[in-house]
């Protein structure tokens, strides 16, 4: 079972695969920039692949990292910054990169956008070796890792409306998102059915609790079996879920390293720490940050951070180099990988690129998208050169193919130049 049914790549194919998804939204499943829902657009993960899914890759050495746009529009530049560094990281350590197109949100299937996509990503010169693989085609494959979790006894339906879980009275994150109060968690099997009548519910995934996170009992027996249902039914749900949770910022989690030095993946449940290639030693307690987190919405789709945990691990993906908007989905994918037995991939997520009033670009906005901007520049050199120049990549603003750009290519020049970027009035026609 590897990875799922490829489609044909050939973006200048319009009847290949270029209807169910759409294009460059590179989004993660969080909403991050802005109205743009750029599902990981960057993300680039490899890691060990689950017992049942052999390695697409048996050299444990070999980089692989991915493109993972969520077609909801054209790709952006922020988009597009992200996809350069993925792919000058994994070209410059000799690895191979994944293309797959995130639809799993109707809004994803429903616009030419994939097909735009990879004709953008290929006009830039931003080549990839696999894929086009689409989530759409792989739901087994999420379904399977649901039901693991619920067979630990972790997974629990949700009823809750996005109006309750908004609530004023609801804990909230440091970034202001609520965290999730665990209204669900108690019920019993008679209301869940009750409820069921009513409101399909969503899935959540249960976090150890803030006072479990520095017992010395093991990881995450105790807080499973209070569990109330042992299973859930995992039938399908119609229509209507709460969003996913999600982070926004991360210049300020830059600092947040201070107190983070356990290095990847270590740590009690719960508390998940990392190292991010960018922002440096990163810590995040799931208790407080988000909550139970959803791992199927309520009208059946599979949430984000599940679907890609799953991918990355089928893939063989080890590098995700995405957007910093992600950076907080970080840990509750880290989580998830914990719990699937799957190796955690490194991390580096790129700077936010903002207009020059310091306002986020939006895809709403079509603040510099692909349209745009190709026929602004006119060829891939010149728009490659200036982007890279702006992000601090290279010293002039001369153009520059990607290949130029890899050469000497270092991350470190990209930690210099963490911090919001705000692009150059030249990027807006
Ligand atoms: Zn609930």
């Amino acid at each position: 079972m590897g990875i799922g049914t490829v489609r044909a790549a050939d973006p200048t194919d319009e009847s290949a695969g270029c209807v169910d998804a759409v294009g460059p939204g590179y989004v993660d499943a969080a909403d991050s920039v802005g109205a743009v829902n750029v599902t990981d657009a960057t993300d680039t993960v490899v890691s060990s692949s689950a017992a049942s899914a052999p390695s697409l890759h048996s050299n444990v050495a070999q980089v692989v990292g991915r493109f993972a746009p969520s077609p909801t529009g054209r790709m952006h530049l922020g988009n597009i910054l992200a996809s350069l560094l993925a792919w000058l990281s994994v070209r410059s350590q000799g690895g191979k990169l994944v293309l797959r197109i995130e639809d799993l949100d109707d809004r994803a299937r429903s616009g030419p956008w994939d097909a735009l996509l990879m004709d953008d990503l290929r006009w830039l010169g931003l080549d990839w070796d696999e894929g086009p693989y689409y989530q759409t085609d792989r739901i087994d494959l999420y379904a399977d890792a649901v039901r693991r979790l619920d067979d630990m006894g972790l997974v629990y339906p949700c009823f809750c409306t996005r109006a309750e879980l908004h609530a004023a009275s609801a804990p909230h994150a440091s970034d202001g998102t609520p965290v999730y109060a665990g209204t669900c968690r108690g019920l019993t099997a008679a209301e869940v059915v009750a409820r069921s009548k009513a409101r399909p519910p969503a899935l959540r995934l249960k976090v150890p609790p803030v006072q479990g996170i520095a017992s010395s009992r093991g990881p995450f027996e105790s807080f499973a079996s209070e569990s109330k249902h042992s299973k859930t039914e995992l039938t399908d749900f119609g229509n209507s879920m709460p969003r996913e949770l999600t982070f926004g910022d991360c210049s300020e989690r830059g600092t947040r390293g201070a107190a983070a030095s356990r290095g990847a993946a270590g740590g009690d449940a719960g508390v998940m720490h990392f190292e991010d290639r960018t922002y440096g030693p990163q810590r995040e307690v799931l208790a407080e940050e988000c909550g139970d987190f959803l791992v199927r919405r309520s009208d059946g789709v599979y949430a984000y951070q599940l679907a890609v945990v799953v991918d990355d691990a089928d893939m063989g993906v080890n590098e995700v180099v995405r957007g910093c908007d992600l950076l907080g989905s970080t840990a509750r994918q880290m989580y998830l990988q914990d719990l699937l037995g799957y190796a955690h991939p490194s991390y580096a997520h790129v700077p936010l690129l903002v207009a020059p009033d310091g306002r986020r670009l939006s895809k709403r906005d079509r603040d510099c998208d692909m349209g745009v901007l190709r026929e602004h520049f006119g060829t891939p050199g010149a728009l490659l050169g200036r982007l890279a120049y702006v992000a601090g990549l290279v010293s002039s603003p001369e153009p520059r193919t990607a290949d130029q750009l890899a050469d000497g290519f270092s991350w470190s020049a990209v930690c210099e130049h963490r911090d919001n970027i705000a692009v150059e009035e030249c990027f807006f026609a």
